[in-house]
């Protein structure tokens, strides 16, 4: 079976505990390709060169889920020159045997729009920014300052900006909590499942 369940959304909308629940729940596989971009970003260097020499080490860093990281990747991430590096292994890994759930900016977009399923999971700046800083502690006004230059900076690039696709099922975690928006996503998977 070959069954792809793209998520995407902006930073900290909850989208990897939804994909985690997701595939645990359907036994599928899981990519986290924000970790691919934040593992460019830190490297250093010439960041073309650095998406396409990528290797299990890098992406193994203890520093990759830091506000940092996250700027550095989104950084790196408007270049072409590195998403197109990145492209053909994400494909691969929606389209393998036995299901994928993948989570990121363009999955539904640009990665795999054929995919069975595309979820597109949100929540306020404020919202997302307070469970950054639960998650990460610092000055909570400087995680909103930095969730909104991000959210500006993967909205507003030419290349794969982050938008929903027009066939994306919308779920908007600001008020719900983890189980509700884990069984809203699960909901959706399994009817289409049950589709196929
Ligand atoms: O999801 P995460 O916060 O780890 O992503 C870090 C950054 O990587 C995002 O802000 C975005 O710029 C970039 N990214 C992307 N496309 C993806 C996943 C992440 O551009 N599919």
């Amino acid at each position: 079976m070959i069954f792809t369940v793209a998520i995407d959304g902006p930073a900290a909308a909850g989208k990897g505990t939804i994909s985690r629940a997701v595939a645990d729940r359907f036994g599928f596989r899981h990519l986290d390709t924000g970790l691919l971009y934040r593992a460019v970003g830190m490297k250093g260097g010439d960041p073309g060169e650095a998406a396409r020499s990528l290797t299990p080490e890098d992406l193994g860093r203890g520093d990759l889920r830091t506000l940092e990281a996250g700027q550095a990747a989104s950084r790196v991430a408007a270049l072409p020159e590195v998403r197109a590096a990145l492209v053909e292994f994400q494909r691969r890994f929606a389209r393998g045997e036995g299901g994928a759930v993948l989570d990121g900016r363009d999955i539904g977009t640009v990665i795999c729009p054929e995919a069975e399923v595309k979820l597109y999971v949100t929540a306020s700046p404020e919202v997302r920014a307070h469970r950054r800083w639960l998650e990460l502690g610092g000055d909570e006004a400087q995680v909103l300052a930095e969730v909104r230059e991000r959210d500006a900076r993967d909205m507003g690039r030419a290349d794969a900006p982050l938008r929903p696709a027009s066939d994306a099922v919308l779920i908007d975690t600001s008020r719900m909590t983890i189980d509700e928006a884990v069984a809203a996503a699960v909901a959706v998977v399994e009817a289409r499942l049950v589709g196929t």
